[in-house]
């Protein structure tokens, strides 16, 4: 009978560092001390591994984890986090007594969802903690702010719930154009105001929150009680305004990327000038080349547009432009007449090798889109290998 390998065959690997991690949470600690960073692990923590993520934020200071949905948050419940888990969505009422037994904290942002919480709470006989979200001006969820006063007395004399927090989220913190900055003012006096008129009715949210990683860095008065980030603790900034925020609050202190993907040659050939390799041949070599394909594509979250994009990967401590398509499973790599390149020689598409580096911030600028999205495109049929922290042993 043939043998089956098990594990990891194919040279394609994400690289997860979790020290970086930790330097992260730690220097986005300092930077908004006294409130406190909690770590959003939603998407599998942007792609990096959602259970290794959230046990080294929390053992570098994490206050709490942020997921988007129930099933999040009960997937670290089971690998045994007992940290406080926020659900940035209103469970649906169908999820409502999994987030009561997963002891998570939901948001709240409708009657119907409040009703359904309490109604779940009181049956299981446990007492639940809700964070009333407002809509300030994203609109996308939260309650409309002249509904928070009442929402917030109900669930506050709702059976089973426990008023916590009240918290809203902000659509421009990136932005730094006079337009985005005046918004992002009136959605926090907005903020401000709802949160005087709860304490003047003796509601005040023991938790009050606002910022993401741009709002961390970039507004101090929206920092409250707690942050809520993702993306600079993954190591990468939202746009340049937030960097330059970032550097002017910290000195040479520096944000690391926390995630690498990198690849193994599989093969290499010399073609002759104008030989077009791969789908469509849509580029022809300028010159006679050593061409090395490498096995990872565009089903592993390489976009196919980034030939197109002008995508360039590191072999050798060197930037190589693709040399054609990228397709599903693969991709072909200009290496140029010298001959520096071997099979077996590792590939680095994201990250640093030598003095030369590929953040997600650079794909995502030459494909038109955002980091998240480069982030969150890693595929599930790349592996993940953990670097372990030094905190953490
Ligand atoms: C995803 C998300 C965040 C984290 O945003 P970053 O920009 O990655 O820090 C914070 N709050 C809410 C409501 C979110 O959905």
């Amino acid at each position: 009978m043939a043998e089956v390998a098990e594990g990891f065959t194919r040279p394609a690997w994400a690289e997860i560092d979790l020290e970086a991690l930790g330097h992260n949470v730690s220097l986005l600690r300092r930077l908004v001390a006294p409130a406190t960073p909690w770590v959003v692990v939603k998407a599998d923590a942007y792609g990096h591994g959602a259970v290794p993520i959230a046990r080294a934020a929390l053992s570098a200071g994490a206050g709490g984890l942020a997921v988007a949905i129930v099933e999040e948050g009960l997937q670290l419940r089971r690998a045994g986090i007992s940290a406080p888990i926020l659900v940035l969505s209103e469970p649906p009422p169908e999820a409502a007594r999994a987030a009561v037994l997963g002891d998570l904290i939901s948001t709240v942002y409708t009657d119907e969802g409040r009703a359904a919480l309490s109604r779940a709470a009181t049956a299981c006989g446990r007492s639940h903690g809700v964070h009333v979200k407002v809509d300030t001006g994203m609109h996308r969820v939260g309650a409309e702010p002249a509904r928070v006063p009442s929402l917030v007395a109900a669930v506050a004399s709702s059976e089973g719930l426990r008023f916590e927090g009240l918290w809203t989220h902000l659509s421009v913190a990136e932005g730094c154009s006079p337009d985005e900055r005046a918004f992002t003012a009136s959605q926090l006096e907005l903020f401000d105001g709802l949160s005087a008129q709860l304490e003047e009715m003796g509601l005040a949210p023991r938790l009050r929150h606002a910022a993401n990683s741009a709002a961390a860095i970039s507004w101090p008065r929206a920092r409250y009680d707690l942050v809520r980030c993702g993306l600079a603790a993954y190591g990468e900034l939202p746009s340049r305004s937030v960097e330059a925020d970032l550097a002017r609050a910290l000195g040479p202190a520096r944000l690391r990327p926390v995630l690498t993907l990198r690849a193994r040659v599989t093969l290499v050939r010399v073609l002759e000038a104008g030989a077009r390799p791969s789908y469509g041949r849509r580029r022809p070599l300028p010159q006679r080349s050593f061409v090395a394909t490498v096995p990872i594509g565009y089903a592993d979250g390489v976009p196919w547009r980034l030939f197109d994009a002008g995508g360039e990967v590191l072999i050798r401590g060197r930037r190589r432009p693709l040399a054609g398509s990228v397709t599903m499973d693969q991709l072909i790599v200009d290496c140029g007449p010298e001959g520096d390149v071997a099979p077996g020689d590792e590939v680095v598409l994201l990250g640093r090798q030598g003095s030369e580096e590929v953040t997600a911030a650079e794909w995502a600028s030459k494909l038109g889109t955002i980091s998240y999205e480069v982030l969150c495109g890693i595929g599930p049929r790349v592996p993940r290998f953990v670097r372990a922290s030094s905190a953490a042993r």
